[in-house]
């Protein structure tokens, strides 16, 4: 049994969701302590209790001591079991995070799954829908799963109420890759979202970035979308031939919506500057899947690990790093580059 120590590194929920997951698919038993320690509100949250129990459901897992508010608990993880799935966070939590624990198992288990998260689709310090759908899983489907995602209907903070769908053909092994350029830019659009609020706030989120960032009018779209509660979200999608990046911000009460566009067009610059292909969350989030790739077997017929190009890497990162460690028989190996560049090569042990 792995024991993992909530409170290190970074000690938030991700630990939380990489560590089941990476007990799931390696079915190895794991231990939880002092879960999200440092936080204010420390321990299981909805959104957390949600992520746990779905990588219990797709095993049929045995999970002790998995409450709200619980700050330790037991998993002893069961065989991966395909099949239709529903989750749902019951909260304004984000539901796009209780995938980074149903997924994962999922890509390589022996059938398709079919998983129906519901909670919020766009909330702040979590993975978008869009991020998702165009940034994260056109990597995952390169790795030789096919994953398809669609969002039915979206969920901001606070009333939530958002449902995805997200089909899954699995692959038997994933096929690693490199990223270390983002090749030219085919094509750039912001989307700003407009949930029961006037689409004017979107319309001059809209006119503030593309002036910014100098881009066409056209460049940009605002979406008006049914929702339980208000709430804006302003999104940019870089696409280039090798990845797509996907920067996003929040509008909110008592913020002026240009301010929202500054806020975007800060984030897109600091990624261009780094001149990295992959941008601060992608590169937390891609290490999961880039690490199972390397630790397959070697003589499995597919590419194991790979390497990718990103800028200075995020506490996220880092944390990251340990946990898949902790799990799997692999390396990941930073090297720091000119400019602000970190390198980072996964790979087998035993390749070095
Ligand atoms: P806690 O409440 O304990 O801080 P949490 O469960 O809300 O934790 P984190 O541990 O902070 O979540 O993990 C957040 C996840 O959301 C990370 O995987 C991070 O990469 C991702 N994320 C945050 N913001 C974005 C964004 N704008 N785009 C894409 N992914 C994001």
């Amino acid at each position: 049994m792995i024991t993992i120590d909530g409170s290190q590194g970074e000690g938030g929920g991700q630990m939380l969701r990489s560590s089941m997951a990476l007990a799931v698919v390696t079915g190895t038993p794991v231990r939880l302590e002092k879960i999200r320690a440092g936080r204010a509100k420390p321990g299981l949250m909805r959104q957390h209790l949600t992520s746990v129990r779905a990588a219990a459901e797709v095993c049929d897992g045995e999970l002790i001591g998995a409450e709200p508010g619980a700050q330790e608990l037991t998993f002893h993880p069961g065989a991966v079991r395909p099949g239709d799935y529903h989750f749902s966070v019951g909260s304004a939590g984000s539901a796009m995070l209780v995938l980074q624990t149903a997924l994962p198992p999922l890509l390589t288990a022996s059938g398709p799954s079919t998983v129906v998260v519901e909670g919020g689709t766009h909330n702040q310090w979590a993975p978008p829908f869009d991020f998702l759908l165009k940034s994260y899983l056109p990597l995952i489907n390169r790795m030789g799963p096919e994953v398809t995602a669609r969002i039915e209907r979206h969920g901001f903070y606070p009333a939530g109420g958002g449902r995805v769908v997200v089909d899954i053909q699995p692959a038997p092994f994933l096929n690693g890759f490199d990223l270390t350029s983002t090749g030219r830019v085919l094509n750039h659009r912001l989307i700003a979202l407009v949930g029961n609020l006037p689409t004017e706030i979107g319309d001059r989120e809209i006119a503030r970035a593309v002036r910014k960032l100098n881009w066409r009018k056209e460049d940009g779209e605002v979406r008006g979308v049914r929702t339980n509660g208000p709430g804006n979200v302003l999104m940019a999608e870089i696409e280039c031939e090798h990845v797509t990046a996907v920067f996003t911000t929040f509008g909110r009460q008592g913020t002026r919506a240009e301010h929202v566009a500054d806020n975007l067009v800060k984030s897109i610059r600091g990624w261009q500057k780094t001149t990295a292909p992959v941008e601060e969350y992608l590169a937390d989030q891609i290490l999961l899947p880039l690490g199972l790739s390397a630790a397959q077997p070697a003589d499995c017929g597919v590419r194991c690990g790979g390497t990718y190009l990103t800028g200075p890497l995020s506490q996220h990162t880092l944390t990251h790093i340990d946990i898949l460690q902790r799990f799997l028989d692999i390396s990941i190996v930073v090297n720091q580059r000119q400019g602000g560049q970190c390198e980072l090569t996964v790979g087998s042990t035993s390749s070095g």
